[in-house]
């Protein structure tokens, strides 16, 4: 596929008017063909004008016609696999067959959501009867189901130039949900970007859906995501990155006239507790699985494991010199963008200054954005005594907190601002620790693992990839997993309504054959 470099707002290819940009290959430091586009605020203003039009038609059609788009995206996608995989690699440094992967992973959710749309359940219908008869009021009838929310604004990610990015997650829920998508692509990966987005677009003219379904934006500094929030036409906002990002995102959103939901995934440590009988019998062999976890995407996964919590005794050397010795063995490997590269080794300065001492490094940078992976460790009294010590450093570097005992563990877990995981590693002598700790995590996480980690995670119904802030901007929603649609949804109810008059999932006959709740049952 020859990349075109331009803006994709609905079938049209649009040339730049904001000047150009090339992709940066980060292992070798050399700029990729093509140029590609950078557009203004009259680009979101046409492409928002576009998925306003499209919206009526979209969001009305009918459940197999919308699960038989998202099963068409997915095949789109597998059959770009390899020439997608390849250039993601060169402009994100990360392996070719990880982000076949990737693509996999992507097509994998598009066909998981076609099933979502299929069965109905995200419409959560539900049907009060009228109740003529009722004293001292008589009840109308009510009933109600769930619609999209409108044109929305998707900020695709960096780390996972696929799965999180054009073809991720937001993308597949929003339009499972019958939302249209303006996609803010990130210029990390400009041309794996295209490449996701014309295989969407495909689908789209595929199903012969209006064109403004789907658009792919792109622009230079902040003025094109400034414009897609604060658009009328807009109702929506998802984004996946920094926390200082997501937060000017968000507080702009709700300075608008209209403010409108921004569900931002920001920042976590996903800290991993090590209860004593757990760390007197598998030390070396949890510290080597938190390593391994650790090291994912050069350390640049939202899931990574980078905070170490146990009680000083037995088995503590052996869990540190673990942890040393995998540290010390990993190679320096690319990361993604220069800024990446440079707010991680910013992170580490800081965290040395506030008092954490390095005690162990990987092997050493050969080139300018190799991330060198480093192990770091504090005491409980320290760590507790210095807030910047619980903050993320994006990159491949852990935190180890050892405590003095129960109590300082627990008071170190009271600590913690929200996290998208936690993890416990336990044996049935630690499950008393383990039950005075749970509800302390419950209230700071998304999800809780035991004797595991939270990396790799499963995409599927029980699936929560979400936290208290600053994990998320908004705690009641996950972005992954099969309840993420609920992010561009909601309640309409209708009351009163001729039985030709409701949608078709609400009438008396359910001629769709939908679960509904009646009455309460
Ligand atoms: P970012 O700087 O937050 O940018 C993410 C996207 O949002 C980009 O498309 C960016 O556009 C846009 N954006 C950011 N701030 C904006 C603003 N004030 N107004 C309008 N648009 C804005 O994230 P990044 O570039 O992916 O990586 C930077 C840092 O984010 C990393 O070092 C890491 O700390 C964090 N991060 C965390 C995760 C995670 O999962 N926890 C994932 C990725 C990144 P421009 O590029 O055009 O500015």
């Amino acid at each position: 596929m020859n990349l075109t470099g331009q803006l994709i707002i609905g079938a049209e290819n649009v040339a730049a008017t904001a000047g150009t940009m090339k992709a940066l290959n980060p292992a070798t430091h050399e700029w990729i063909e093509p140029d590609f586009a950078l557009g203004d605020a009259a680009h979101v203003h046409q492409a928002a004008v576009l998925a306003d039009e499209a919206f009526d038609s979209y969001s009305h059609t009918s459940l197999s016609q919308r699960a038989a788009f998202l099963h068409s995206i997915a095949d789109n996608l597998e059959s770009v696999r390899s020439e997608l995989a390849s250039r993601a690699a060169l402009e994100t440094g990360l392996p070719q067959v990880q982000l076949e992967g990737e693509v996999n992973r992507a097509a994998t959710q598009f066909r998981q959501f076609g099933e979502v749309v299929r069965q109905g359940r995200f419409l959560q219908l539900a049907i009060d009867p009228a109740q003529p008869e009722r004293q001292p009021r008589p009840r109308m009838d009510h009933r109600l189901q769930k619609i999209a929310i409108g044109p929305v604004a998707i900020f695709g990610a960096s780390n996972f130039p696929i799965a999180y990015s054009v073809a991720g997650g937001d993308t597949a829920s929003a339009l499972a949900a019958g939302a249209t998508v303006i996609l803010k692509a990130h210029n990390a990966h400009p041309g794996a970007s295209e490449i996701q987005a014309r295989a969407i677009r495909q689908a789209v003219q595929e199903h012969g859906l209006h064109e403004g379904v789907f658009s792919m934006v792109r622009g230079a500094g902040n003025t094109i995501g400034e414009a897609l929030v604060d658009h009328p036409l807009i109702k929506a906002v998802t984004f996946t990155g920094s926390e200082h990002g997501g937060m000017a995102l968000y507080r702009r959103a709700q300075r608008r006239p209209a403010p409108i939901p921004v569900f931002t995934e920001m920042t976590s440590v996903n800290p991993t507790f090590i209860l004593p009988a757990a760390l007197a019998v598998r030390n070396g062999q949890i510290g080597d699985g938190f390593i391994e976890r650790m090291l994912v995407n050069v350390g640049q996964a939202c899931l990574r494991p980078a905070l170490l919590i146990a009680i000083k005794g037995p088995g503590l050397e052996t869990l540190r010199s673990a942890m040393v010795k995998r540290v010390s063995e990993a190679a320096a490997r690319t990361m993604l963008t220069p800024g990446i590269h440079a707010s991680y080794l910013d992170g580490l300065k800081l965290m040395e200054r506030a008092g954490a001492r390095r005690i162990a490094q990987g092997g050493a940078s050969h080139a300018d954005f190799d991330g060198q992976s480093a192990l770091l460790e504090v005491d409980g009294v320290r760590f507790l005594s210095e807030p910047l010590l619980a903050q993320e450093v994006f990159g491949p570097s852990a935190l180890l907190v050892s405590v003095d005992d129960e109590a300082q563990l627990l008071a170190v877990a009271r600590s913690l601002q929200g996290q998208l995981s936690a993890a416990l590693h336990l044996e049935n002598s630690d499950l008393a620790l383990a039950r005075r700790l749970l509800p302390v995590l419950e209230r700071r996480t998304g999800r809780i693992v035991v004797n595991a980690f939270a990396h790799p995670q499963e995409v599927n119904y029980a699936t929560v990839h979400g936290g208290p802030f600053p994990a998320t901007s908004d705690s009641r929603f996950t972005s992954v997993g099969m309840s993420s649609i609920e992010r561009f949804l909601r309640p309409v109810a209708y009351q009163g309504f001729p039985d030709v008059l409701l949608p078709e999932a609400l009438r008396e006959a359910n001629p769709l054959q939908l679960p509904r709740l009646i009455d309460g049952q």
